[in-house]
């Protein structure tokens, strides 16, 4: 029996389909650097090297374990996402190769095409924008608007919901991080995509749960 036709794709934004190139661990440095003066000297590596371990999770969750309240994380949440926007209007801000060519490949088999992310909705849609994907993609979903962010499968959850797909072997998801697979496994999904342009090697996305490990998103389209 042949697999199941897939009939939406869920993609992770930075490191997937948006070239990241160190920007958001710089955001990352700028923003603990800024929110907590006194101990970053001492923490700072140990911080940093947290948050490229812990990629692809939600920014705020990630904050909230590392300075312990939840007030002392949305501040630095705020510094991220204002460092974070200022790099991408220094750097700019351009999508993966192959990006483009695999939104046009999905719409023409009438796959849906969604994207799910660490970041808030208030980082998430200028950057949208920027890109002009607003009219390319289906649907977004950031983790408070799905319950909780990756490992958790929530956000995948929110778009099988959204488009009345009732089996997650319907549902490809594609990430460059641990967390992204990780939700995909939780989530029931059987088409695990790791894609090797962005935070995590081979080894860590296999180790997620990755089901297949490619390049990079402009490799996509052989498996669906
Ligand atoms: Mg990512």
């Amino acid at each position: 029996m042949s697999a199941p036709a897939i009939r939406l794709v869920a993609f992770d934004v930075a490191g997937t389909t948006v070239n990241d190139d160190g920007l958001v661990v710089a955001a990352f440095k700028v923003a603990f650097e800024k929110s907590q003066p006194e101990l970053w000297p001492e923490k700072g590596a140990i911080w940093t090297q947290y948050a490229i371990d812990t990629m692809g999770q939600s920014k705020i969750h990630v904050f909230t374990e590392l300075l312990g309240d939840i007030e002392k994380a949305r501040a630095a949440n705020v510094a991220f996402e204002e460092a974070y926007m200022n790099e991408v209007a220094e750097q700019g801000i351009s999508p993966i190769a192959g990006t483009l060519e695999i939104f046009a490949h999905l719409r023409e088999r009438g796959i849906a095409i969604a994207l799910t992310t660490g970041f808030s909705r208030s980082t998430l849609d200028p950057m949208l924008f920027e890109l002009g994907w607003l009219g390319l993609i289906d649907a977004s979903v950031t983790p408070e608007e799905a319950g909780r962010g990756r490992p958790h499968p929530d956000m995948l959850n929110f778009l099988a919901n959204k488009f009345n797909i009732q089996s997650p072997e319907l549902v490809m998801v594609v990430g460059d991080t641990a967390a992204d697979m990780q939700s995909g496994v939780a989530f029931g999904a059987t088409n695990i995509v790791g894609v090797l342009s962005g935070a995590h090697d081979q080894e860590t996305l296999h180790d997620a749960g990755a089901t297949s490990v490619i390049n990079s998103i402009a490799d996509l389209s052989s498996l669906i």
